[in-house]
């Protein structure tokens, strides 16, 4: 496998031109490419490159619309709700945020639901862009039926990610963003590709026999991580992703994501502000606890990974064979 070098610019630039080059609009090829780039950016590959042939099946099968133009409501002062109107989740995102961001600095805590969205990323963007803000975010969204729950073998939830954020003074934010899965569809993808096992416990075969062969694992269910304790945050997912949204189950995707692209469905972003709802002090209370906590001999903060990779401002090494295939895109 020979390796290309690209900036973080460059990387943005060959997204945003191989988006605009199958149907998206400028302001959601760019807004796909921001959230692509930073995954790059972050070392979090597989969000990263990795997923635009997947971006571009769903943009030429007309599965999903590269124009389209979020609409924002907010149906209640604590309540923001973006109907991404069959689009790509980062543009309905950049759109609602701010949004949702003037609510919760008023009430403290506010809600935003986006619906009839194809989110293909990872979950830190938004709850990273709250933190930004001072606020704490926490994020949900569901997938197409792909997970078994504890004790079964038929698939029911997605992998399920749910992500949080809490913000710092003068320091990157805590960002926590995980699979409920015991490994993320994207690295079983990954490790698929390079020929690679995957530890047992991650999934069953279509047999229904656990497997460490990720091809088997694609084509049969994955498991939640932690037994019940990873399929019960699995259900709140669901619960708060769909129930909450009034956006689709994963087990009523009823459309085919085989295509490698991107499933339909809701997200629910929660904002909360630590000032209004915690006092004056809770910050400095916070960051003392954050202190005894990282100087804890080997433990280190959620997201501290992503955000140390995020100051190197030099080019980034990509798979020679994937660059190529985008460029066969344009
Ligand atoms: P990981 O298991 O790689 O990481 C989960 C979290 O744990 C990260 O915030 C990570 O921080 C943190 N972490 C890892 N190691 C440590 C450690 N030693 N000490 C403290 N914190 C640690 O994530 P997953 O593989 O489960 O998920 C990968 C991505 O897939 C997520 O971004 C998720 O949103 C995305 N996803 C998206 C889906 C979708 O439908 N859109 C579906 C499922 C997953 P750090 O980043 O610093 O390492």
């Amino acid at each position: 496998m020979s390796d290309v070098h690209l900036s973080i610019r460059e990387i943005f630039e060959l997204v945003e031109a191989v988006l605009l080059a199958n149907g998206c609009d400028a302001p959601n090829a760019a807004a796909v490419a921001r959230t692509v780039s930073s995954a790059e950016r972050d070392g979090a590959v597989s969000h990263g490159m990795f997923r635009v042939p997947g971006y571009v099946v769903a943009l030429r099968n007309g599965r999903v619309r590269g124009d389209a133009e979020p609409d924002v409501q907010q149906p209640t002062r604590a309540f923001v709700r973006v109907d991404a109107k069959h689009g790509f989740a980062p543009l309905a995102l950049e759109r609602g945020i701010p949004e949702l961001a003037r609510a919760a600095h008023e009430l403290g805590i506010a809600v935003m639901t986006v619906i009839d969205s194809f989110h293909f990323a990872a979950l830190w963007p938004e709850v990273e862009a709250l933190a930004d803000e001072g606020l704490a975010g926490i994020a949900c969204v569901n997938y197409a039926s792909v997970m078994a729950p504890h004790g079964g073998s038929r698939a029911i939830f997605g992998t399920n990610p749910l992500a949080y954020a809490w913000p710092r003074n003068d320091k990157a934010p805590v960002v926590a963003d995980m699979a409920t899965s015991a490994m993320a569809r994207g690295e079983l993808m990954l490790a698929k590709r390079a020929g690679r096992s995957v530890p047992p416990g991650n999934g069953l075969g279509p047999d229904g026999e656990a497997s460490t062969d990720p091809a088997a694992i694609l084509s049969g269910v994955q498991l939640p991580f932690g037994g019940h304790k990873g399929s019960a945050i699995a259900l709140m997912v669901e619960l708060l992703a769909a129930s909450a949204t009034g956006d689709r189950f994963s087990d009523e995707v009823v459309e085919d994501v085989s295509d490698g692209g991107p499933p339909p469905g809701g997200e629910i972003l929660i904002a909360l502000s630590p000032k209004l709802l915690g006092g004056e002090r809770t910050q400095e209370r916070t960051e003392a606890f954050l202190d005894r906590l990282s100087s804890i001999p080997g433990v280190r903060l959620p997201g501290s990974q992503r955000h140390r990779e995020r100051l190197d401002d030099g080019p980034r090494v990509l798979d020679a064979a994937l660059v190529d295939k985008l460029r066969g895109l344009l």
